[in-house]
């Protein structure tokens, strides 16, 4: 049987903090119920039957193991003459890697026999993941959107209305994912016991961080096996972009006690971090409180949570996980800002010279090797998460790419 989980590790301690970071900052209401998830959680994944489950359904059904590329010609225009690779979620079934996650959170709330599935989401990416999960393991999916959001992104409620999901419009507070986040919460309060809350990245109270990072593992696995294979060592650097920090992380975690392999989290400047308009929680942000738990956020002083501005929908979140605070904080991870302009340049570069045309989000992350291309040592391997594909975006990006006739 394939590995999908990562093993148990010592983080979070048993209260799910991060050396601080975690916990479970919500109303009393919801610590019962958290308690009750993280022990059933615990149970469930240890359970064979369970991973065995899972890595049928995303074998079968999602197109797990995602193969790694290697890029001969995007390395070829940098220099250094680096071994550069792609781990390509952008092949998993609904185009990136958010699906990991909806399929093993789905598969958990089906095992408690909780029937009813609650998301949020913002540009509606989770939200299609999860429909798509819930789709397929016969649970009824409700998720919450902001006003705003639905307007901006009507293709994607369009998708998640035809997997059979209901989408609930939140009008209130500034009508985007902060505001759908909270109506989520106030649901799952009331409804916890037939109801699942599947949060889509390694945010939110403890155990939410580390149960989507053990299901997004399941690629940092994979490219460790690929890796030795095709080049017999481990990599030099790891490269991902980070929004609440999932594809990161589950690219990460498995290497973490390999202290020769170098992280980079790549977080979105926006327009600049001068400017405010950036979703780089931990370059531009500072420790606090937001959707549960302690991590770095972007506040004003008064520790109200700011918006975040990001070319790419799936970057613009105003915090980032528990563990890649813990990870910033003791050197473990490197963290490092990418902007819209840069992020659309390594778009176009990625596109012409190799035939893959990468989200937005996985734009930054391209970038960031191009940018350090000349400053590391010649040589290196630089193994990328290519966490998903463009097509979502051709239509936002002809408001920013123009061809001569
Ligand atoms: C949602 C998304 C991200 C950001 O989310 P993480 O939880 O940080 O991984 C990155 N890339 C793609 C393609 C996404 O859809």
């Amino acid at each position: 049987m394939a590995q999908t989980l990562a093993p148990l590790q010592q983080r979070p301690d048993p209260r799910g903090h991060y050396a601080g970071f975690g916990g479970r900052y919500v109303p009393e209401t919801l610590m019962q119920t958290l308690i009750e998830l993280e022990r059933e959680y615990s149970a469930v994944a240890a359970d064979r039957d369970f991973q065995a489950e899972l890595a049928t359904l995303l074998g079968e059904y999602a197109g797990r193991p995602t193969p790694l590329t290697r890029v001969r010609r995007f390395a070829d225009s940098l220099p250094g003459n680096h071994r550069i690779y792609l781990k390509r979620e952008d092949l998993l079934h609904t185009g990136a890697h958010k699906l990991n996650n909806s399929l093993g959170q789905g598969l958990l709330a089906k095992r408690l026999g909780k029937k009813r599935i609650i998301a949020e989401t913002g540009a509606g990416q989770h939200g299609v993941a999860t429909a798509t999960a819930c789709a397929l393991l016969g649970l009824e999916c409700i998720v919450y959107m902001g006003a705003e959001d639905m307007e901006r992104q009507k293709l994607n409620v369009f998708r998640m209305r035809l997997l059979g999901a209901r989408v609930v419009k939140v009008t209130s507070g500034t009508e985007t994912l902060k505001d759908a986040t909270n109506e989520a919460m106030r649901d799952w309060m009331a409804n916890c016991d037939d109801t699942h809350y599947i949060i889509g990245s390694c945010v939110g109270p403890h155990p939410f961080p580390m149960m989507v990072r053990d299901f997004q593992s399941v690629i940092g696995i994979e490219a460790r096996g690929q890796i030795l294979e095709a080049e017999g060592r481990l990599p030099d650097h790891l490269v991902a972009c980070v929004g609440g920090g999932s594809n990161s992380l589950g690219l990460f975690h498995p290497f973490y006690d390999d202290e020769a392999v170098a992280f980079w989290g790549v977080e979105a400047e926006g327009e600049g971090i001068a400017t405010g308009l950036h979703a780089a929680a931990v370059n531009g942000g500072s420790v606090g409180v937001f959707h549960g738990s302690m991590s770095y956020v972007l506040q004003d002083q008064d520790g109200q949570i700011t918006p975040a501005h990001s070319i790419s929908a799936g970057l613009d979140y105003p915090g980032i996980g528990p563990e890649h605070s813990f990870y910033a904080d003791t050197g473990r991870a490197k963290y490092v800002p990418v902007s819209d302009a840069e992020a659309l340049v390594a778009l176009q570069e990625i596109s012409r010279l190799e035939g893959l045309i990468p989200a937005l989000e996985t734009a930054h992350a391209i970038s960031q090797v191009a940018k350090m291309a000349g400053e590391l040592p010649p040589e290196q391997i630089i193994l990328v998460c290519f966490s998903g594909r463009g097509d979502k975006d051709v239509f936002s990006l002809q408001e920013h790419i123009s061809f001569d006739e």
